[in-house]
């Protein structure tokens, strides 16, 4: 039997892959019993900011990360698909179909135990009952103290911030345009191809490694009408002239800032960080980052306007939109005041604002094998963010290499884990191997997969190569697996 703490991305997706080998598991999760800053539902999988699971193409990597999880039976990437929202090149989803999709199908499993309860202290475990960790960035503070007792020094804390939501009947549609960046937008119809990603920013084009070279390349697909007002493209586009970017600037940057606690220790990802820690960066670093407006020409004007914000449907009613890329800390007060000043937004009514929340996670690398395994305790795995990934899908994935590995520990098969040549395995190795003395919690990104040895020339090219080649390794491990000649990770990586 295994023990999964956190019924969350990481530890739904490791049940669901544990269960799926045969193995039974009693899965502990503290909500509604204990509730989290954060998560407002008692539903396993919440998604508690963004409602996007980034880009879904091969040319990106966490495209090619949902690929193999895909191939690998994901539990997370079924509910999404089932749950799709029209999203540009991105896969976003209705949150609470998402969320209720994974707590029926987990409750419904005859190998699955679903606890209600808070775990105070981290459970003995063994080989016949390993324990998985997946209690997340909001992880409660006595099993914090539990983990950082097990770890040592490796445990630290950041500070992230999310992303307010609008009513949509309360934007001024005089004033906004619906387009997808490009004129790109999957429909309704959510088809898949070779096409990039997103990371949470506008039309989800927040990847360093998105160059304007691939958005070319795509074949363009006629922008489709199917959103809630009819027009066409999956985003609601607020253009700003000159003089509105200005006094939105100004106002962003003498807006009063919430109050976090340790302010000297303060760490924020750099792929999330804060609107206002980016305006404080320079004039013009959000009209290069979420407000940029290229590929996007205002129908009013036939211009590119000077700086955009975009809007993303937010659930599948159509009735909220989340303002992409615009997460925040500013006091309630004064970020109404000044996203009111956003074209468009004027009358804005907020079902949520943005607001600052602790993040914790472990220093992967002086704490974890490449299977997830905890070094010092190899009976404890670790997964999700509190691993120290960064972000919904690499959450997921980390779940799903515990949970398969947690099963096969169980059976008595050998523990391992896909070649750094995959995304799934880049992820590991870079959680397990990264420099330690630097260590922050990754997006999955081309950059941590291992480089090909005789790279085609194109930016694109090498990218769909590298994306070919990890399908084929998957696969190729995949069968390995099966037949019991995969090669026992632990001993390899700690070797
Ligand atoms: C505020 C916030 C916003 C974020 N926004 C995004 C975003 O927009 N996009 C993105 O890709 N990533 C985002 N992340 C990062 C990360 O992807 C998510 O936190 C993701 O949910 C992590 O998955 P997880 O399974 O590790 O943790 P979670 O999904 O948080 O699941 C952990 C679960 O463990 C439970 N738990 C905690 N302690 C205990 C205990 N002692 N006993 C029993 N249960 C316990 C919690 O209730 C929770 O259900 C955000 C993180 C935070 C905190």
């Amino acid at each position: 039997m295994i023990r999964i703490i956190g019924g969350g991305l990481a530890g739904s997706e490791a049940a669901w892959q544990a269960a799926s080998q045969g193995v039974a598991v009693t899965l502990h999760e503290m909500r509604p019993v204990r509730p989290t800053a954060v998560h407002k539902t008692d539903r396993l999988a919440e998604l508690v900011c963004s409602n996007s699971f980034r880009g879904d193409k091969l040319d990106n990597a966490v495209g090619l990360l949902k690929e193999e999880m895909r191939r690998l039976g994901s539990l997370v990437m079924r509910a999404a698909e089932e749950s799709r929202v029209p999203a540009g090149a991105a896969l976003a989803v209705d949150r609470e179909r998402f969320a209720d999709a994974i707590t029926t199908t987990l409750a419904g499993h005859p190998l699955i135990s679903i606890v209600r309860e808070e775990v105070t202290t981290l459970p003995a475990s063994s080989e016949r009952a390993p324990v998985v960790v997946a209690t997340g960035p909001l992880t409660s503070d006595a099993l914090s103290a539990e983990i950082a007792a097990l770890v040592g020094t490796g445990h630290l804390y950041f500070y992230d911030a999310i992303s307010p939501i609008v009513l949509a009947d309360t934007i001024d549609r005089s004033r906004v345009f619906r387009a997808s960046r490009w004129n790109r937008s999957l429909g309704c119809d959510g088809a898949r191809g070779i096409q990039p990603r997103d990371s949470g920013s506008p039309d989800d084009t927040g990847s360093p490694e998105r160059p304007a070279l691939r958005l070319r390349r795509i074949a363009e697909p006629p922008a489709r009408a199917c959103g809630v007002d009819g027009g066409e493209g999956d985003y609601l586009n607020c253009p700003f002239t000159r003089e509105e970017y200005d006094r939105f600037h100004d106002a962003l940057v003498a807006a009063e800032s919430a109050t976090v606690h340790d302010f000297d220790k303060e760490r924020f990802f750099e792929g999330c960080l804060p609107i206002e820690v980016m305006a404080h960066r320079g004039r013009d670093t959000l009209r290069f980052g979420p407000m940029k407006p290229v590929g996007l020409v205002d129908p009013r004007t036939g211009r590119e306007p000077y700086a955009a914000v975009q809007l993303r449907q937010d659930n599948l009613a159509g009735d909220h939109f989340s303002l992409v890329g615009f997460q925040t800390q500013i006091k309630w007060g004064d970020q109404a005041r000044v996203l009111r000043l956003i074209p468009g937004l004027e009358q804005a009514e907020f079902v949520r604002f943005g607001m600052v929340h602790r993040n914790t996670y472990v220093n992967g690398p002086t704490v974890l094998d490449e299977t997830w395994q905890v070094r010092r305790r190899p009976t404890t795995f670790f997964a999700g963010q509190m691993s120290g990934v960064e972000g919904y899908v690499e959450s997921a994935a980390s779940g799903l290499l515990a949970g398969l590995n947690a099963a096969a520990m169980v059976k008595g098969e050998p523990l391992s884990c896909p070649p750094r040549t995959t995304a799934i395995g880049a992820l590991a190795y870079y959680v397990s191997h990264a420099n330690p003395a630097h260590y922050e919690p990754s997006n999955v990104t081309f950059g941590i997969i291992e480089a090909l040895p005789k790279p085609p020339r194109g930016k694109m090219e090498k990218k769909l190569a590298i994306a070919e080649r990890a399908l084929r390794a998957l696969e190729d491990w995949r069968a390995r697996r099966h037949d019991g000649t995969a090669e026992s990770v632990p001993e390899v990586s700690r070797a």
